[in-house]
């Protein structure tokens, strides 16, 4: 059940956001941002919005970092009206947008970062198809085991496709089926991220660190676990652990789940993080009770709309939820 626009104005106009907060005080936000740039994108949020989120998130709120939301739990101290800002991958643009905003508004958050992508070793493979949509002139192609594509209609749209189907397929299968699109559309592949697509540097991470922000996993090379085998498994989850250790000098006890829905993991890769030396896991979604499984924390999406932002953090989404829940369970 989802409610529409109207109601959402209404609601609002009538106090219903203060009203809204109260209910779910007890009920910690964690929200999941990718990238923020200058005016905002398909895969970003812009500056402006992201520093109006961050401000009533000061104003309004108790903004915690991800560790300091964890160890609050811990002790069952976690205080009424909880958000925790997450970013997710590492992004270089991290560094020029995002930390000088919740610097200057004083607002902590927690960075998972993906420490191959880091660390030089690789760019990411969505970034990938991105990359290789945009510099391609073919008007359309023959995806092998997918079909038909138009790739000149809307690149944004064939990427969120082709990405979807890279999803479903086996790690090796992805890559191989990546390279052969850079082959048959006729593009060059770069070895290392250009600009666009570049990874923050240690150096850049430990000096943020030093200024307050909070590190977590997000592991070595982003490939979907579930399509993993227990070799490649193990060194996603032990290799970032390690890298983290050797260049920011602490041990990351978080872990957030690349792509991160409910297939994306599953009770052996639980079993597989814990193994590794982590005692958190986050994933991409809500949940009523985001806390209950230390291994499956929930997180509400980032976004650039305002009034969605405003749903999410006020709790309207949560007591929407909530009430439809209940309405289903009566049904039944
Ligand atoms: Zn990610």
């Amino acid at each position: 059940m989802k409610f529409n626009k109207r109601a959402y104005h209404l609601i609002r106009l009538l106090g219903g956001l203060k009203f809204a907060k109260f209910i779910s005080r007890k009920h910690p936000k964690i929200i999941m941002y990718h990238r923020v740039s200058e005016n905002g994108g398909v895969d970003s949020v812009s500056a402006d919005s992201f520093r109006k989120q961050i401000c009533i998130i000061k104003n309004h709120f108790n903004p915690l970092t991800f560790s300091q939301l964890m160890k609050a739990s811990q002790e069952g101290k976690v205080p009424n009206n909880a958000v925790v800002v997450t970013i997710d991958d590492g992004y270089k643009d991290f560094s020029e947008y995002a930390w000088p905003i919740l610097m200057q508004e004083d607002v902590a958050a927690t960075l998972f970062i993906t420490t191959g992508f880091v660390n030089r070793e690789l760019w990411l493979w969505p970034d990938k198809i991105k990359y290789v949509l945009n510099h391609s002139n073919k008007r359309s192609l023959y995806v092998p085991f997918y079909g038909e594509l138009e790739i000149s209609e809307n690149k944004d749209e064939v990427w969120h496709q082709l990405a979807n189907f890279c999803l479903t397929l086996e790690n090796e299968k992805k890559n191989t089926l990546i390279d052969w699109l850079f082959d048959e559309l006729g593009v060059n592949k770069p070895t290392f991220p250009p600009k666009f697509y570049e990874a923050l540097s240690w150096d850049q991470i430990r000096v943020m660190v030093s200024q307050g922000l909070d590190i977590g996993s997000h592991s070595h090379s982003h490939p979907i676990l579930t399509k993993l085998d227990d070799t490649e498994l193990d060194f996603e989850i032990n290799k970032s652990k390690q890298l983290i250790f050797d260049n920011l000098g602490f041990e990351a006890n978080s872990f957030c789940y690349p792509n991160g829905t409910k297939s994306d993991f599953n009770s052996y890769i639980k079993h597989c993080i814990v193994r590794g030396g982590y005692d958190y896991a986050i994933v991409a979604y809500p949940d009523l009770l985001p806390l209950k499984d230390p291994l499956e924390i929930n997180r509400y999406p980032g976004t650039q709309s305002l009034s969605l932002f405003e749903k999410n953090v006020y709790g309207l989404s949560y007591i929407w939820s909530d009430f439809s829940r209940r309405v289903i369970k009566c049904i039944k």
